[in-house]
């Protein structure tokens, strides 16, 4: 086929969005809008009672004992890690792929991280390369549930016991991902959540909270969060401020009866593209692992010709993405951790070929036929 009539094939045709936000259903929006306005009226906006009642909830969703809301999941990362001790001296073991946060929020707590690469098949931490990194100062491991699959955290948690180091997982992309029927965040010492807005479950601004099964550090947590307050004016340690407000929880609230099904809708939605993109010689889906349950907050597939095919899906109106185009240790800011290009070899060739395309609760089927048909023609060629 000439590349004119290629192009061609596009045109006309609805785009296709990576993501779109406006399409959440109309009761849930108008349930938002009641459970913002209540807060409004009751003029309670800081750490309010749907704080409380959200932070109650998601715990017991999550299948943790605790969880404390805050501001965002970078701060989730960066409180739990100061609640365990860590600090300056200390390494933390980290993947290189993943959000940037995850290491920003290891070194913002003083403590410096050594990364370990990823699994081929998860694309999440390997434990026999964290077996690798550790070093007499390693006081945490922070596995990342990537794209919503959650760690091989078996293996994560023998090695952190038999070191008696902390696990603190990285949750913000895996809300109601579960390992062997386990909850994101409720086996390791923490779980950190973000509920960014294009999270799994996110909120109409930043927000984020952290669970646990231990009460002390969820205190502490709570307490560091407010300034390093319990009684008000009365400081017991330096803290940050970091308190999530009613109007998000409020939202959150509303939401999250609803993550279930939403997530549903995601796994169906990724089932789709499965069946209409296996058997692409050249194209590599993603894989489920055994016991895992994935909640495909991205759909991203493995592609040698990744940019000539992100562009070819640009031209016809199909919104894809790159996450990640640079691995962790090769962003500037770590760079004095002396890790060179090779360093992680799984990592650095995922993001050179990783694509994400469209995934949002509410895509409909005839967009995924669109977008998975365009990338058959790709390859046709
Ligand atoms: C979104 C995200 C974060 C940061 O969460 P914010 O709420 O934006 O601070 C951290 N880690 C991962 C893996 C993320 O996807």
């Amino acid at each position: 086929m000439p590349p004119t009539q290629l192009k061609a094939s596009g045109k006309g045709a609805q785009p296709v969005p990576f993501i779109d936000l406006s399409r959440d259903d109309r009761v849930l929006k108008n349930e938002i809008k009641t459970a913002a306005l209540s807060v409004l009226k009751s003029c309670h906006y800081i750490r309010g009672r749907p704080c409380v009642e959200f932070s109650e909830k998601f715990a017991s969703y999550c299948g943790a004992k605790y969880c404390v809301g805050l501001a965002s999941g970078t701060d989730a990362l960066f409180l739990a890690l100061k609640a365990a001790g860590i600090g300056p001296g200390h390494e933390v073991i980290t993947t290189p792929f993943t959000f940037f946060a995850t290491a920003e929020a290891i070194a913002n707590a003083g403590a410096k991280p050594v990364f370990a690469d990823i699994d081929e098949d998860t694309w999440c931490i390997s434990p026999a390369k964290i077996e690798k990194a550790l070093t007499p100062k390693t006081k945490a491991i922070v596995p990342v549930h990537i794209f919503g699959q959650m760690a091989d955290m078996d293996p994560i948690m023998k090695i952190a016991a038999a070191k008696k180091i902390a696990v603190i997982e990285d949750a913000c992309q895996a809300h109601g991902a579960q390992y062997k029927g386990c909850g994101a965040g409720s086996i390791g010492l923490a779980g950190c959540f973000s509920f960014y807005p294009t999270k799994n479950l996110g909120a109409c601004g930043d927000a984020g909270a952290l669970v646990t099964n231990d009460k002390e550090l969820a205190e502490r947590v709570l307490r560091l969060a407010d300034h390093g307050s319990k009684i008000k004016y009365i400081h017991d340690e330096i803290g940050v401020n970091s308190r999530l407000d009613s109007l998000q929880a409020a939202i959150l609230l509303a939401k999250l009866p609803k993550l279930d099904e939403m997530n549903n809708k995601r796994r169906a939605a990724a089932a789709l593209y499965k069946k209409l993109l296996s058997s692409i010689n050249g194209l590599v889906l993603p894989r489920e692992a055994q016991g895992s349950r994935h909640v495909y907050h991205l759909f991203s597939v493995r592609v040698e010709q990744r940019d000539r095919l992100k562009r070819y899906l640009d031209e016809a109106g199909i919104g894809a993405q790159i996450y990640y185009p640079v691995p962790l240790h090769l962003q500037e800011p770590f760079s004095s951790l002396g890790r060179q290009a090779g360093s992680f070899p799984v990592s650095e060739q995922l993001c050179r070929e990783i694509l994400s395309l469209p995934m949002f609760p509410e895509i409909k089927d005839r967009e995924i036929r669109r977008a998975a048909k365009t990338i058959r023609d790709f390859f046709k060629n």
